[in-house]
């Protein structure tokens, strides 16, 4: 029998993993740019986290979670609760007003596994705790466009605001005087939402549901006077940021907690558009969860769709990545002793070296340092290594020059390592100033 991967469970394998560790390491440096600092939390919670927080008639809540039934927990659908919970758990609240948090890990959800969607993904999540101002919210969406321009996305940015409970539950009723009278128009899903959760008809894929919601009373329209005035601050600091956005109010998210601004980064880069991240401000979640009475706001951002947009964008660009800096091809039992010991030394000032033992010809070498994208090959024999000379090939231009081999394998190194670093643009050469042999 053979055993294979769980249906929307999926390997990242070493030549995708590339490309994640270069999207870890963006997020990485821009998100310590803005003083975010990480943390690290566990896969599973007690089930009533996430029923408390993201909120009971949830599609998440209600059928998408990994739940043990048994033991009341559950491997977390999502970043932002289990963070509160921790943040809550610590009293991390009394070190500082404000906190910038992120985590980077893999997120569960029972859904129906199709293209670039599985049941074990992976977020990058960044939550601002203990302010309230609107400049922060725009702080925090110019990071994710940030993010996005670097990685070299194009993304756009759609905002909007879903009020507070002093003006949420009017517009709820408006909205459901309004949905009642078509009732036999929208689909299942919606038909049910009008008593259970009656602003997720407004982001209903159903094209009958979209043509009835066009028409439907906006949100924007029914904001209390401070939701109001913090709405048009986000809007005026998202302006001075000179962060492009445009407002829509049929963007609800498929959280209950979200309260005042909420916001999608939309790539274009895909054929179809898709949304990248998404996030919004949480004033009365803390408190709820039986922590401090502080506002919070946060995004997420799908790694695997990130991943996609990359690969799409790079479909031309197949450059061959370089996996090492130098292979070492040996010929002859004693030449591959001393390349072994030289392959060594090498590691430890800092190149990568690439090597094989399995004694094969040069030809088969050649065409390993090949696939492995190495700058230079250095050839030694058991002849050339009598006489202290072997060949050192430049693999870009294919030239060949003779290379002396010192009186010590130390010597020789450091000679190879300063011929590599001396090949390679200056920015682009490591940092090897400690590394010393
Ligand atoms: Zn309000
Ligand atoms: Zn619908």
């Amino acid at each position: 029998m053979k055993i294979q991967a769980i249906n929307g469970f999926k390997d990242i394998l070493p030549d995708e993993v590339t490309r994640w560790q270069h999207i870890e390491q963006v997020t990485r440096d821009i998100f310590h740019r803005f003083n975010f600092k990480e943390i690290r939390l566990p896969i599973l919670e007690e089930t009533q986290l996430f029923a408390r927080s993201i909120g009971q008639s949830t599609d998440i809540v209600e059928k998408e979670m990994y739940s043990f039934t048994d033991k009341g927990i559950t491997m977390r659908p999502e970043a932002t609760a289990s963070l509160l919970r921790a943040f809550i758990e610590h009293g991390m609240h009394v070190q500082q007003p404000v906190h910038k948090l992120y985590t980077i890990g893999p997120m569960f959800r029972h859904e129906r596994p199709q293209k670039g969607r599985l049941r074990q993904f992976h977020q990058l999540d960044a939550e601002i705790i203990g302010a309230v101002e609107p400049e922060v919210d725009a702080e925090l969406m110019a990071m994710g466009q940030l993010l996005l321009a670097e990685l070299g996305l194009e993304a756009s940015l759609e905002v909007n605001s879903l009020g507070c409970p002093q003006c949420r539950p009017a517009f709820r009723q408006k909205l459901v005087d309004y949905l009642e009278k078509y009732t036999d128009q929208l689909c299942g899903d919606c038909r049910r939402r009008i008593s259970t959760n009656p602003l997720r008809v407004l982001d209903c894929k159903n094209p009958n549901c979209r043509e009835l919601v066009n028409d439907a009373p906006s949100i924007l329209d029914a904001l209390c006077t401070d939701c109001d005035e913090h709405f048009a601050r986000v809007r005026s600091s998202l302006d001075l940021l000179g962060v492009t956005y445009t407002p829509n109010p049929l963007m609800v998210r498929g959280l209950d907690y979200y309260t005042r601004t909420t916001f999608e980064f939309i790539a274009r880069n895909l054929g179809a558009q898709s949304a990248v991240g998404a996030g919004g401000r949480y004033d009365g979640l803390i408190e709820e969860l039986g922590g401090p009475k502080l506002s919070g706001i946060g995004f997420a951002m799908g790694i695997e769709r990130l991943v996609l947009l990359l690969q799409e964008k790079d479909k031309s660009e197949s450059a061959p990545r370089n996996q090492v800096d130098i292979f070492i091809a040996a010929l002859g039992d004693q030449a591959t002793l001393k390349c072994f010991q030289l392959a060594h030394l090498l590691r430890k000032t800092g190149i990568r070296a690439g090597m094989d033992y399995s004694g094969r010809s040069l030809k088969a070498q050649m065409k390993l340092a090949g696939r492995l994208g190495a700058r230079f090959t250095l050839i030694v024999g058991d002849q050339e290594l009598q006489e202290k000379k072997a060949g050192l090939r430049n693999m870009q231009d294919q030239s060949q020059e003779d290379f002396s081999l010192h009186q010590t394998p130390e010597e020789t190194a450091r000679n190879l390592k300063t011929i590599i670093t001396e090949s390679l643009p200056v920015n682009e050469r490591p940092d090897f100033t400690r590394r010393q042999i």
